[in-house]
């Protein structure tokens, strides 16, 4: 006997097997497992759990992007080596080969009264255990100057947001001069 999982409904208390959003019904107890931030340490965690999965286990990806940046190859995309798909993850795809439920939403909040994460647009979603990966966000209102000129590397899908304009507006007036300056000089700055 096969259930539809309501993603907006605690799932608390349910047996069964999740396999594909479905409930084969009194195989084993669900625990949840849910992961915030869709990053390196999450895309590897679901390779790992597609490629081993553990009966039992739900496993929930909540990502505001459905594209995730491979930031070694960030430095090569910003040179013009590479193209937007060849070093971003679509995550719907991992996601799906992983048999992991993807929300794609901001976590805003936690419940841990009723371990319940609080996302911006939907209903909270209920976990047994939580992974926290959200990547790290460069402090740029402590910087003088910071806020106004410069463009933080991190989060990246945002840094890519502020690349792409950038370039839009170099096509647009080529004739306008702009000068830009690169802070650190490492591996990244320097190709
Ligand atoms: C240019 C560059 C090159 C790098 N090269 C290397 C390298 O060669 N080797 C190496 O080991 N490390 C490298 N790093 C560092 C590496 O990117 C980080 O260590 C790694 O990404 C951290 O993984 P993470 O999963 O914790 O966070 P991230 O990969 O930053 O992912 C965090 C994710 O969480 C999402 N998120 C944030 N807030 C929320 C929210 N409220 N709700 C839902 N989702 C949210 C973000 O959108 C993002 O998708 C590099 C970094 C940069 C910038």
């Amino acid at each position: 006997m096969q259930h539809f999982l309501n993603y907006n409904q605690p799932n608390n208390g349910l047996t069964g097997y999740v396999k594909n959003s479905v409930i084969v019904k009194d195989l084993v107890i669900v625990k949840d497992l849910v992961l915030i931030g869709g990053g390196h340490s999450h895309a590897i965690a679901l390779k790992q759990f597609g490629m081993n999965p553990i009966p039992g286990v739900q496993l929930t990806l909540i990502t505001d992007v459905t594209y995730t940046p491979y930031s070694g190859m960030l430095p090569g995309y910003i040179a013009g080596s590479y193209r937007f798909e060849d070093c971003h993850i679509d995550l719907r795809l991992l996601a799906q080969f992983s048999q992991v439920r993807l929300i794609r939403d901001r976590a805003i909040g936690l419940d841990l009264e009723n371990n319940r994460v609080l996302l911006a647009h939907r209903p909270p979603i209920t976990f047994d255990k939580l992974s926290i990966d959200m990547g790290s966000t460069p402090a740029t209102l402590t910087v003088p100057g910071a806020k106004e000129y410069a463009i933080p590397a991190k989060p990246i899908s945002q840094f890519l947001q502020y690349w792409d304009q950038l370039v839009d507006e170099i096509v647009q007036h080529p004739q306008q001069p702009m000068r830009l300056a690169i802070v650190g000089g490492g591996q990244a700055a320097s190709s």
